[in-house]
């Protein structure tokens, strides 16, 4: 018999009505056929509001008793909702994340799944039960209640249908499908058919709160399809499978995360391992950093900017406060009220001048690029959180984001997602937790030069000035990054194919002379060596590995990009062979 996975979230369970309406969803496809397992979120705001009150009784709540406390919102819902099931006539049980065997690791607030052991909701489906579990919570080794991290529901449920072997797993929410962009925000959004494992990926990572993007780690490694649709209407939906909506399609999403915050260390000593204790005491403190910039050291000295969510930015600065004083940096600043805003697309890897758009639009705007980072498939900017929402639209409109694409996946002979594909098979078998970093490919590519636009002004339309002027010369630049102005000026640093070394000179000479800045500095070739695989973002440890790895070698980083795909560094043209082998062998034990 078909086993379903049914999600369902926090306002698809906000009050009785729609847990019983959830329950007649359930009995629905159990009537149909099905064995059903359902996972619920806490009602409604329930979560919000244990966090607020926690925070009435301490500043900083230990991780554990956090947990304990979070994980009670999922368990009063798993309770209604066996008992809206049996009030309807039918058979159901519901299990916490411990009762089921959801083991995690020790990382309170933050845990990643182990393994899952089925037993328990097999018996229990075979007696004609809907098992009702729990989402979002786990328990550790030593039966210590664990989360997920906030919106970790959508993980336990996509994990379930992994473990299960599931046919399918919908997520119920209250939007009917995955959008182009947050539709709160841009009501022109539109709802797209389908879309890649990747393109969710980075567009979860990148702020998309409709899916959690550790869920969609679980999808891509396991194979899972997935069905985000509506609690509250019976519409299509959207399907995330291994294929794009559309072939042809460069960008299909925007996404913004809002609440950010920049830091950046000043005047680091430009050596290899300066970088890398900087990183180190972040990891330690198990924090993500999203855009990283570092500057090609000036005169022995490097700027290091980042941002973290403005969460994590009190303990944030307590690891870089610690890295300043061993450093011997200068100083650092924060900044805590900016935004990131993304755009994604699986095209972007071919189709070139994407980034000059997004900069173009934005500067006709007048919004100031505060940073710039690139990465295969995404293109992310830092600007003031109060130009977020108009920035978000702006980015929107300019790719023509709310029309539908020309030709869709699967017309004119395309290979059709299949319903249920196999994941990584034997690699997976290999693996010690669920959750383990995947690294797929060790890659170095030595076929790129670099610029770097030194000291141009940092005023809005820079950018789009500068790419506008490369592009239009018909350079395919690859790797941006714009570091984060100091002094009213910043550096905008970009790689691009070797062979086109003098062209592209002649250009950014030339910029650089109407802007008014010094002389660009370049490098004829450099090696961009990149870590590819899955979990290469919220695994924070790969960018710090990358780092160690290459600084035992007595190797220099000069620029990084980090996605969910791929970390990639770019390291002077002669050290490409010896990154190689450093990372090759840094990073054995994760490979498949
Ligand atoms: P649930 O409680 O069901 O898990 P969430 O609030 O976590 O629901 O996620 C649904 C919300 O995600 C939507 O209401 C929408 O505002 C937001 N969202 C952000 N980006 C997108 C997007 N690209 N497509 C659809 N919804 C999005
Ligand atoms: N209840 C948790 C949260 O609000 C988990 C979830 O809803 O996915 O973050
Ligand atoms: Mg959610």
């Amino acid at each position: 018999m078909a086993i379903i996975v049914q999600k369902f979230g926090g306002t698809s369970v906000a009050d009785s009505n729609k847990i019983l309406a959830a329950a007649r969803k359930a009995i629905r496809a159990q009537k149909e056929g099905n064995q059903v397992v359902m996972v619920v979120s806490a009602m409604g705001k329930n979560t919000d509001m244990l966090i607020d009150l926690a925070g009435q009784i301490h500043q900083e709540p230990p991780a554990r008793e956090m947990d304990m406390l979070l994980s009670t919102g999922e368990q009063v819902t798993v309770a209604l909702m066996a008992m809206a099931i049996h009030s309807l006539g039918h058979q159901a049980i519901s299990l916490t994340g411990a009762q089921i065997g959801i083991k995690t690791d020790s990382s309170h607030t933050k845990a990643r799944i182990l393994s899952i052991s089925t037993d328990r909701i097999r018996a229990a489906l075979d007696q004609g039960n809907i098992v009702i579990a729990a989402g979002f919570q786990g328990i550790d080794e030593s039966f210590n209640i664990t989360t997920l991290g906030r919106g970790g529901s959508d993980t336990t449920a996509v994990a379930l249908a992994a473990a299960l072997k599931a046919d399918s797993c919908e997520i119920y929410t209250d939007v009917d499908g995955i959008y182009t962009t947050d539709p709160r925000i841009v009501p022109e959004a539109r709802r797209v058919t389908q879309i890649s494992y990747d393109e969710m990926l980075e567009l979860a990572s990148a702020g998309a709160g409709v899916m959690h993007n550790r869920s969609i780690e679980f999808a891509k490694k396991f194979g899972v399809p997935v069905h985000v649709r509506s609690s509250f209407t019976d519409t299509q939906g959207t399907m995330i499978t291994a294929l794009p909506e559309s072939q042809d399609q460069v960008v299909c999403g925007a996404a913004m995360v809002r609440d950010e915050a920049r830091i950046t260390v000043v005047d680091v000593p430009d050596r290899p391992g300066a970088a890398l204790t900087l990183f180190s005491k972040i990891a330690e403190k198990n924090i993500a950093m999203d855009m990283i910039v570092q500057n090609p050291g000036d005169a022995g000295q490097a700027n290091i900017s980042f941002t973290v969510f403005r969460n994590d930015l009190p303990t944030a600065m307590r690891a870089v406060e610690e890295a300043t004083e061993e450093l011997g940096a200068k100083a650092f600043s924060y900044d805590e009220n900016v935004s990131v805003i993304s755009v994604v697309g699986l095209g972007m890897a071919t189709k070139f001048g994407v980034a000059e758009k997004m900069f173009r639009a934005l500067a006709s705007e007048n919004i100031n690029l505060l940073m710039i980072t690139t990465s295969p498939i995404k293109i992310s900017v830092l600007v003031s959180r109060d130009e977020s929402s108009e920035a978000l639209r702006i980015v929107h409109e300019a790719f023509g984001l709310e029309k539908e694409p020309e030709r869709i996946s699967g017309e004119k002979g395309d290979k059709k997602p299949s319903a249920k594909t196999s994941g990584n098979g034997d690699a997976l078998a290999r693996l010690q937790g669920m959750e383990d970093l995947i690294v797929e490919a060790i890659k170095l590519d030595e076929s790129e030069a670099r610029i770097t636009l030194l000291e141009v002004p940092d005023q809005p339309g820079m950018a789009a000035e500068v790419f506008e002027e490369i592009t239009n010369a018909g350079i395919v630049v690859d790797m941006i990054v714009q570091s984060f102005g100091h002094d009213g000026a910043t550096n905008m640093g970009f790689t691009f194919p070797k062979e086109d070394l003098d062209k592209t000179l002649e250009h950014a000479r030339k910029l650089s002379e109407r802007l008014g800045c010094p002389p660009p500095s370049h490098s004829p070739q450099v090696a961009l060596l990149a870590v590819a695989g899955i979990g290469m973002r919220s695994h924070t440890e790969v960018a710090r590995r990358m780092f160690q790895s290459l600084t035992q070698v007595g190797i220099n980083v000069q620029m990084i990009n980090t996605s969910e795909m791929q970390v990639t560094v770019v390291v002077d043209g002669s050290q490409g062979e010896k990154g190689l082998a450093a990372l090759k062998e840094e990073f054995a034990d994760a490979m498949v």
